[in-house]
């Protein structure tokens, strides 16, 4: 099937990517914040709205607002797939020079976007993180977290990883296409980043409270990013498991060495306290081992499954009909790899696998 034209790629300075799921809420705010910041640049931009599966008013406030807004484009998730694939297909996608990615709930201010553009243009900067200089309105426990996360991961990843960095950053083409062609699956865009290592700069911002909404991201999904995270960046953890048999072993010798003596002495007990003890300690080394090892024999699972991570149902720079079943980047335009596949409707059939979508 022949591609549609695409109406965007032509001038495209600027790509911002949005990804949302649920923000029915906060998406008037967004548009009359962005849209007068992006008018004022004076360069071709695009908005790339990544519809994450929503599943309230969000695809339909979002094509009303198409109607007066040609360089909003829209690309609809066929599910939720999470923030960070919903910013995977965000970027594989998008057609900038340059590309921006900012979240929908107007915690990280649009008008910083500018800045960042001029300082990449200025200094000839491949990445701008947009950095939390003030989390003041985000409530104690999640400053609490996020600190102990920023701790955990500068430790294991590197110190190149900025601290309080988000997703709230500029990265230019020839970064954006060095993180396509990236094999990773589980993809966490804030340690990738630095990982790269090409120039950078900082721009620094007072976090705001979300003005409508919940957070998308409940616990579960913070211990999840946490451990990807984690997992993605170091074999560390492994090693937790060593240094626990050392600590066991020599725990055991000791214990050896006691009741050898008691036994010689005759001072042998019912000792049911330290004998229980024992077991259940061992017990619960032995499973945080096998979990780790778990982690990681899960993380190669997933890689060698290598399947896709989103799935575009349509995106209105190729047209309507654009309604194709895409995966991951990884430095192909995967828009190619893509098959026709039944409408929306009939989005519950089984999804055509093998030639569609699955990197070659
Ligand atoms: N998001 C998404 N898919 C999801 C969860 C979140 O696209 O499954 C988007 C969400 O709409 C928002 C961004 O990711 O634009 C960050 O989420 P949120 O603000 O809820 O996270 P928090 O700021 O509370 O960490
Ligand atoms: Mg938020």
């Amino acid at each position: 099937m022949p591609e549609a034209p695409d109406t965007t790629a032509a001038v495209t300075v600027l790509s911002v990517v949005v990804p949302m799921y649920n923000e029915e809420e906060v998406l008037p705010a967004l548009v009359s914040r962005l849209r007068p910041v992006l008018a004022g640049l004076g360069v071709g931009y695009e908005v790339v709205a990544v519809d994450d599966g929503s599943t309230d008013r969000t695809a339909e406030l979002l094509a009303a607002f198409r109607l007066g807004w040609p360089e909003l484009r829209v690309i609809g998730l066929r599910r939720n797939s999470g923030h960070q694939a919903a910013l995977t297909a965000g970027l594989d996608r998008a057609h900038g020079a340059y590309v921006v990615s900012l979240d929908a709930d107007l915690q990280d201010p649009p008008e910083k976007i500018p800045e960042m553009l001029e300082l990449a243009r200025a200094e000839g900067l491949d990445i701008v993180y947009g950095i939390r200089a003030d989390r003041a309105s985000d409530t104690g426990f999640k400053r609490w977290t996020a600190g102990l996360y920023y701790l955990l991961v500068r430790r294991l990843a590197g110190p190149s990883v900025p601290a309080q960095a988000g997703d709230f950053r500029l990265l230019s083409r020839a970064a954006v296409d060095a993180l396509r062609a990236l094999p990773d699956q589980q993809r966490v865009y804030r340690l990738l980043v630095p990982w790269l290592g090409f120039p950078s700069g900082r721009v620094t911002y007072e976090r705001a409270p979300r003005p409508a909404g919940r957070s998308k991201y409940p616990l579960g999904r913070m211990i999840r990013l946490a451990v990807d995270s984690v997992t993605g960046f170091s074999a560390a953890p492994l090693r937790i498991a060593t240094w626990l048999g050392g600590f066991a072993f020599l725990v055991c010798l000791t214990l050896m060495v006691y009741t050898l003596s008691a036994h010689a002495l005759e001072h042998t007990v019912p000792g049911w306290t330290s004998l229980f003890t024992g077991v259940l300690f061992i017990g619960a080394v032995q499973l945080i081992c096998v979990g780790l090892l778990g982690e990681y024999v899960g993380r190669i699972y997933t890689a060698v499954q290598n399947r896709p991570t989103y799935f575009i149902g349509h995106d209105t720079a190729q047209g309507e009909a654009g309604n194709r079943v895409v995966g991951p980047g990884g430095g192909h335009d995967a828009a190619h790899a893509g098959a026709a596949i039944p409408p929306p409707a009939e989005a519950g059939t089984p999804l055509p696998q093998g030639s569609s979508g699955v990197r070659t």
